[in-house]
């Protein structure tokens, strides 16, 4: 259910901005994912179309981008790119990971009127 929670809070973020930046409806909405997150795009847009019902954002069409997930190396010192939790180093075999990207999920862009 964590899609469906995720979709509310785009709704309350989507009526926040069209309070302040007085648009009427919204077309589409272009949502960052990070890798990490663990949301099933089907999932997603399944719950947007149910939660978008009936408000300013219904019927709008929902673009998904992924972002890629990163980690900050220790022994390397430098970015890697993992793709998943408790990855090792590509580089160097290292655990000594830190997540740096691919746990955002936030509205990218939006396509209002
Ligand atoms: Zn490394």
């Amino acid at each position: 259910m964590h899609e469906l929670a995720l979709c509310e809070g785009v709704l309350q973020a989507l009526e926040e901005q069209a309070k302040i930046q007085h648009f009427a409806r919204v077309h589409a909405v272009w949502l960052e994912i990070g890798a990490l997150s663990s949301v099933e795009p089907e999932a997603l847009r399944f719950n947007f179309d149910v939660i978008m019902h009936g408000t300013l954002a219904e019927g709008s069409r929902l673009e998904i981008v992924t972002v890629p997930a990163q980690a900050w190396c220790l022994p390397c010192g430098g970015k890697v790119s993992i793709r998943q939790y408790f990855d090792a180093c590509p580089r160097c075999g290292s655990h000594q990971l830190q997540v740096v990207e691919g746990e955002e999920l936030r509205i990218q862009q939006l396509e209002v009127e």
